[in-house]
């Protein structure tokens, strides 16, 4: 096993014109999707834009009302949940609080019938995994949100299926224990290989975590792509908004700043803010307009700047030692904000 592959990855997960309405509500207005072996997918959107009613229809708790699934090329549309190769982990973790967490991981083996003498030493390998050798005796009561959430995930994983899909698994965690679940979750994934697919809502987990991430609006993908690539590059108005701060300059406002018609997003790291009279020449894309707010973050500050030519732009400078109390004092300001053209993205899509 040297990890050398002949060719590109084999597709895990297919979907092919994937609709599903439900009474009067569209929840999943026609998805075409694929998603490569040992990617970590996500799908990224607010509140009711469809996400988990996708993963359920892959799970084949959920029967869609038009389209395709297919998983390793083969088509499972119509096959109930234990005929496919796919485990789910929900946020409320579903463990067994009568069992101890060696026995709730073993259930999973049960459930698939595995031989007996093979369950014990496969639930302490994937206890490991998920690091929590030595918490095999105890109950899920007595462990930690973090550490239940664990257990959930090794006993999705002790069978080894090609697929783990994910509905918001952290949703339920503090921020803090989110953050390192996160990064540990993205390393347990490298580890054991297997495809990701994570429904979440929270922009900067997708991003943290993930190969690529669908960003979904109303039922339908917006784009997909790399994080990276959805941040520098937004495709729509929508995911400039949702995946970072939108920015946007449009109509006359377009005209005045850039010299050009059309729709336009900068991020606020990009942009470098002055007093006016310190006239600053670098960058090429140049607004004025006074700040009318002023949010400190700790390692950042945040500035709202109104520009006089209409609308506003949000700017984040990294707070240097010693820079931090000037920019308090900035509200009401009269400021340059300057720009390099690169960091100026048009977007195609509609408003
Ligand atoms: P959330 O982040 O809140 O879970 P979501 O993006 O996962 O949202 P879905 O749960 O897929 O969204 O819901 C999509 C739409 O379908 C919503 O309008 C929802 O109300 C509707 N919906 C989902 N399940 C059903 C159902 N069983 N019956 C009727 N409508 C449903």
């Amino acid at each position: 096993a040297t990890g050398v592959r002949a060719g590109a990855p084999e597709t895990a997960i297919s979907l092919r014109g994937l609709r599903k309405i439900f009474g009067s509500v569209t929840a999943v207005a026609g998805i075409d999707l694929d998603i490569a072996e040992g990617e970590f997918f996500s799908m990224l959107g607010p509140s009711g834009s469809g996400k988990t009613t996708v993963l359920r229809m892959i799970a084949g708790f959920e029967a869609p009302t038009e389209g395709r699934i297919l998983l390793g090329g083969t088509e499972v549309t119509d096959r109930p949940p234990y005929a496919r190769d796919v485990n789910t982990v929900f946020q409320d973790y579903a463990l067994f609080p009568h069992m101890s967490v060696l026995q709730n991981v073993e259930y999973g083996l049960r459930v698939k019938r595995v031989e007996r003498r093979l369950r014990r030493p496969r639930a302490i390998e994937a206890l490991e995994t998920v690091r929590l050798t030595g918490y095999g005796d105890r109950r899920p009561h007595e462990l930690s949100g973090g550490q239940r959430q664990r257990v959930a995930l090794a006993r999705a994983l002790v069978n080894r299926p090609k697929v783990l899909l994910l509905d918001e698994p952290l949703g339920a965690l503090d921020l803090k224990l989110r953050r390192e679940m996160q990064i540990e979750l993205k390393a347990m994934q490298r580890d054991v290989g297997i495809t990701f697919l994570f429904v979440t809502h929270d922009q900067e987990e997708a991003l943290t975590m993930s190969d690529r991430i669908a960003v979904f609006n109303g039922g339908r993908i917006e784009q997909v792509a790399a994080p990276a690539e959805l941040y520098e590059h937004p495709a729509t108005a929508f995911v400039a908004g949702f995946v970072g701060t939108s920015n946007l300059l449009d109509g006359a406002v377009a005209k005045a700043v850039l010299g050009q018609d059309g729709l336009f997003t900068v991020r606020p790291e990009k942009i470098q803010m002055r007093p006016r009279d310190e006239a600053a020449a670098d960058g090429d894309c140049r607004a004025d307009g006074v700040v009318r707010e002023v949010v400190y973050l700790g390692s950042a500050t945040q500035s709202v700047v109104d520009l006089d030519a209409g609308g506003s732009l949000i700017v984040l400078q990294q707070n240097l030692r010693g820079s931090v109390q000037d920019k308090l004092d900035l509200r009401g300001a009269q400021v340059r904000l300057t720009w390099h053209r690169e960091h100026t993205v048009a977007i195609d899509g509609p408003r």
